[in-house]
């Protein structure tokens, strides 16, 4: 049996901004904000992914929260609805579309040697928690310099991206809610894909995995032997991670 971890924003779906050069005429919208699409992907992603959910554990692991991820809809808009999926960076497990209490257990037992949020939400100034597991604050209101460093003496870690940074307890993984979905199906293999340092975790776990080329992980240079980068961008990486994923369920 095989688990297929993906992360989902700009590794499988795409905003607008990160389409990539090519947008086809035809693509699945799964999130907007008004006008403008923040997830999509093409009908060969939806397609391969409907293929992956059908003959591996499909597992969605992402930073979205609870609230964000159900927004998506996978039930009704792809015609997938996972057993399980990883939301808020692996804080919460949705087993079957809701929470489950023995990882959530497990998570704050785990949590208890970093420093209690409202502490490092006090030194970031203004920061929305994401569902009680790590805090999100827009890049252009934190004080970036020393903060590494303030964190990391706290049991926390930082992650800026290009709009916002992310302060996440050091014990908060993606990996650790996929190796509990591992040790509960008793899959025997990992695949994973991911695109930013927040995965960086999970594709080191992994047996293989994948990551697009324009990913923040890769441009921060960050390789390993079982780890393949796509040709290409935005929309076009999302399918050829898709499709090498499928590839992937047939053994060799
Ligand atoms: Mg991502």
């Amino acid at each position: 049996m095989i688990i297929a971890a993906t992360d989902l924003d700009r590794t499988l779906v795409h905003s607008a901004r990160a389409a990539g050069p090519v947008v086809p005429e035809s693509v699945v919208c799964l999130e907007r904000r008004g006008d403008v699409p923040t997830a999509m992907l093409t009908p060969r992603t939806a397609a391969d992914l409907v293929t992956l959910d059908r003959h591996a554990t499909w597992v969605p692991a992402t930073a979205r929260t609870v609230a964000e991820y159900r927004r998506l809809d996978l039930p009704s808009r792809l015609g997938v609805a996972p057993r399980f999926a990883v939301c808020a960076g692996g804080g919460v497990l949705l087993v079957d579309g809701e929470p489950d209490a023995s990882w959530a257990r497990e998570v704050r037992r785990r949590l208890a040697v970093s420093a209690p949020p409202a502490e490092v939400a006090r030194r970031l100034g203004t920061a929305r928690d994401a569902d009680g597991c790590f805090l999100v604050a827009r890049r252009a209101q934190v004080r970036l310099d020393g903060l590494a460093a303030w964190c990391a003496e706290r049991g926390w870690r930082v992650d800026v991206d290009r709009a916002k940074v992310h302060v996440l307890p050091v014990a908060l993984t993606k990996s650790a809610a996929v190796a509990e979905v591992r040790r509960r199906t008793g899959a025997a293999h990992l695949l994973a894909a991911g695109d930013s340092p927040l995965d960086a975790d999970l594709l080191a776990a992994a047996d293989a995995g994948i990551q697009p080329v324009d990913g923040r992980l890769h441009a921060s240079g960050w390789r390993a032997d079982h780890v393949a980068v796509t040709t290409g961008s935005g929309l076009a990486a999302g399918e050829e991670i898709a499709a090498w994923l499928v590839r992937g369920l047939r053994p060799t």
